[in-house]
């Protein structure tokens, strides 16, 4: 659910992204639950059609900001079962139709435990869901045939994944990463090690110039956390990847397909 150091949220527009970028893809972030956890609202500026990455509470603060931009929900798509997460996800497709695709099978337990866990935490309206459809690494998904990957990311839970874009070059890293801190691993089946192995081993390989949008607080950029970043600076992890990582990068998106 949080980071170690977690950061009240606020609104995090992301015109400088997309400035910078011909991509016809729009980015807002919609803090959600008294977690403040970043929901992702992703749209095409042509087609107005949308995903939402981590639909995790405050349903009518989701709706009403699809009617805001004028927008059509497509996608759903969760990183993990946490209920900050995954809270709202049944009410977002019975509104609206879409399918939930994410996060990997190793989570159904905690979306067992949404409304238990929400109970917990004072946070009513959650709802426990299951998916659609589950993701492994080296799936794709889509939104108007722009192509997104994904990368299994366990530690934080065993079932979480990460959800980038090269388009944009930005990934939705749920609770795995944060700008200046790493999800917390002391709930049941977390693992710092291997929490630590996910970021160096498949994060870092996106690339040092990969922005990223955390579950909570604000945004960052990979090569920015593989400098400053108390748990998993280079000079922390040994990681050694920077020469190769372009050759990474490059190799990822090679072996991509679009079906
Ligand atoms: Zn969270
Ligand atoms: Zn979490």
């Amino acid at each position: 659910m949080l980071a170690n150091t977690p950061q009240s949220g606020q609104m995090y527009p992301m015109n400088d992204t997309t400035a910078e970028n011909p991509s016809k893809l729009q980015i807002r972030l919609i803090p959600v639950t008294p977690l403040q956890q970043n929901c992702s609202l992703i749209w095409n500026e042509e087609t107005k059609h949308a995903a939402m990455v981590d639909p995790g509470g405050d349903i009518d603060t989701l709706m009403g900001a699809l009617d805001h931009f004028g927008l059509t929900l497509k996608r759903i798509w969760l990183t993990h079962g946490h209920m900050d997460h995954a809270g709202a996800a049944a009410d977002l497709r019975e509104r609206t139709g879409v399918e939930i695709h994410g996060p990997h099978k190793d989570d159904q337990w905690l979306l067992d435990l949404v409304e238990e866990s929400g109970a917990k935490y004072g946070i009513t309206g959650g709802r426990n869901v299951t998916p659609d459809r589950y993701l492994e690494e080296g799936d794709t998904l889509e939104l108007d045939g722009i192509e997104f990957g994904v990368v299994h990311t366990p530690g934080h839970t065993p079932g979480h994944v990460v959800i980038y874009n090269t388009d944009l070059n930005i990934a939705f890293v749920g609770d795995v990463l944060f700008a200046g801190s790493i999800g917390r691993t002391d709930f049941p089946r977390g693992n710092h090690q291997q929490l630590l192995d996910s970021i160096t081993r498949k994060l870092w390989p996106l690339g040092v110039e990969m922005a990223f949008v955390p579950g909570h607080g604000p945004t960052s950029k990979f090569g920015v956390e593989r400098v400053s970043n108390p748990f998993v600076a280079d000079r922390i992890t040994g990681y050694a990847g920077a020469q190769k990582q372009q050759a990474d990068a490059t190799e990822q998106k090679l072996s991509k397909r679009y079906t």
